[in-house]
């Protein structure tokens, strides 16, 4: 069976990068398998271990770090680290599908670095940082420092976007979630002649 692809995806956080996601996921055409990462951190809201993330403590995180487990890890926040294990990666492309990942900015170009063609990399930007702002808040599943975290790192965020592959801007979330489709789309057809 032929392997996968990689799909990287990155946003400041409260952009709409999540619920494009898992848009796409719905979408069997794309054969697109979402990349389980690691965290140090807590579950937010109704976020279960093994779906949205794999839950570790910071012991357990930095033990793996240690094996070599990740195929890249990051501290996105301070003291809360990230990271893609190798045995996720495999086990979405060795099984046909494409692997889309929601990591971030440091994160994605790694990947990418490291998986080259069989990547593609696209920055999803809000339409403003108020807006940012609006969504973090409605999204009501954040403290107000968290809130102010994200906030405050959106900017050196977006500094990167010129880095990837493709930049879409989250205004309207249909058209959004369709330009993805459509780039999605146009990289795993090519990928196939
Ligand atoms: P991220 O994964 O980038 O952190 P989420 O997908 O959790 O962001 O979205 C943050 C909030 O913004 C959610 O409440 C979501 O419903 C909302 N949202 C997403 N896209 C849009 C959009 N185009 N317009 C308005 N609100 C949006
Ligand atoms: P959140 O706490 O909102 O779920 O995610 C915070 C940030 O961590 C987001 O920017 C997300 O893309 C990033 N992230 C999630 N998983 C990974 C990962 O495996 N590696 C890296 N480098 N970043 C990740």
């Amino acid at each position: 069976m032929k392997k996968g692809k990689i799909i990287i995806m990155s946003a400041p956080s409260g952009t709409g990068k999540s619920t494009i996601i898992s848009r796409l996921l719905e979408n069997p055409a794309l054969k697109l398998g979402f990349s389980v990462s690691a965290t140090s951190r807590l579950p937010r809201g109704e976020e279960r271990d093994g779906y949205e993330y794999y839950f570790l403590t910071h012991e357990e995180f930095m033990k793996r770090v240690g094996n070599g487990d990740f195929v890249e890890w990051e501290e996105v926040y301070q003291g809360t680290c990230y990271g893609t294990l190798a045995s996720e990666v495999e086990r979405v492309t060795d099984s046909g599908r494409n692997l889309i990942m929601d990591i971030d900015v440091k994160g994605a170009l790694n990947v990418k670095k490291r998986y080259e063609s069989e990547a593609m990399s696209i920055f999803i930007l809000p339409p403003s940082i108020e807006e940012l702002e609006r969504r973090l808040r409605a999204r009501s599943t954040d403290t107000e420092e968290s809130i102010l975290k994200r906030l405050s790192k959106a900017e050196y965020e977006m500094g990167f976007s010129e880095y990837f592959d493709y930049r879409v801007v989250n205004d309207n979330l249909d058209k959004a979630a369709e330009e993805v489709e459509s780039l999605i789309k146009g990289f795993i057809e090519k990928n196939l002649h």
